[in-house]
């Protein structure tokens, strides 16, 4: 399932006691909760604010207050998962959306991100899932044709990856933030959704197009959660109770 990412290697990875190893010798160490760092050295960034650990745990407090419930049901409607199909979150974060639809579809679930933090926290909170260090802008480290599902929430995209790892019957799932998402707090947003659907196309077909979104009122410790939790974060006054608008723009999609 796993590929090799050592420079243009990209063999198949098989398990090796507490490691993974290619035919041609590379290894990688399986960490003590279960996950793997395929980050080679020229990954590595040094300032991704999505990295930070209060970042990765401020979103985590959102998620557990049951701020993304709206937003989990909405993508969970869109999603035709037949049981069983293997799903790959791209971009996954702490891992609510990943392990969440495993457990609603009864399938089993990979997810890859860069942030180290992040995939720590998925992998403490969710070992059932398999999780995974990678840079997915450079390619994703898993066998063609491996899943029934790609699904992509507010992550970077990556087209002809998404493509080759998907089955030729399966979907991809794409949520980007509405041009209303915390429009209380940053000011209304651009449409992307177009944009997306424009780098997408001569890949994939869409199948259904939807906004989903939720209101709620949180208290100033929720605010402030969020304020850390956005990738720009505001440099705002201290924070107040308020209600905030969270808006996805999904678009569901299939092989052409
Ligand atoms: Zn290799």
């Amino acid at each position: 399932m796993l590929l090799c990412t050592v420079r243009d290697c990209r063999q198949e990875l098989l398990r090796d006691g507490k490691r993974l190893v290619c035919a041609q010798g590379h290894s990688f160490d399986l960490s003590r909760h279960g996950y793997v760092n395929l980050l080679q050295p020229q990954d590595r960034r040094s300032r991704n604010p999505g990295d930070r650990v209060e970042a990765v745990a401020a979103r985590r407090r959102l998620h557990d207050r049951g701020l993304s419930q709206p937003l989990l049901d909405g993508i969970s409607s869109m999603m035709p998962l037949a049981k069983g199909s293997a799903l790959l979150d791209v971009g996954c974060g702490e891992g609510f959306y990943t392990a969440n639809l495993a457990t609603r579809f009864e399938t089993r679930a990979w997810g890859v991100d860069l942030s180290t933090s992040a995939i720590q926290a998925a992998a403490k909170r969710y070992p059932e899932c398999e999780w995974l260090i990678a840079n997915a802008d450079r390619f994703l480290p898993y066998a063609t044709g491996a899943f029934g599902a790609v699904l992509s929430i507010t992550a970077r995209l990556h087209p002809e990856e998404f493509r080759r790892v998907l089955r030729d019957d399966g979907r991809l799932l794409v949520a980007v933030p509405a041009p209303d998402d915390l429009i209380e707090l940053r000011g209304a947003g651009k449409d992307r959704v177009g944009r997306v659907v424009e780098m997408l196309e001569p890949l994939f077909i869409t199948e259904d197009r939807r906004c989903i979104r939720t209101t709620a009122d949180l208290d100033a410790e929720a605010v402030r959660d969020v304020q850390i939790s956005i990738y720009r974060p505001m440099q705002a006054e201290d924070p107040r109770p308020m209600r905030l608008t969270f808006s996805l723009d999904a678009v569901l999609l299939r092989p052409r």
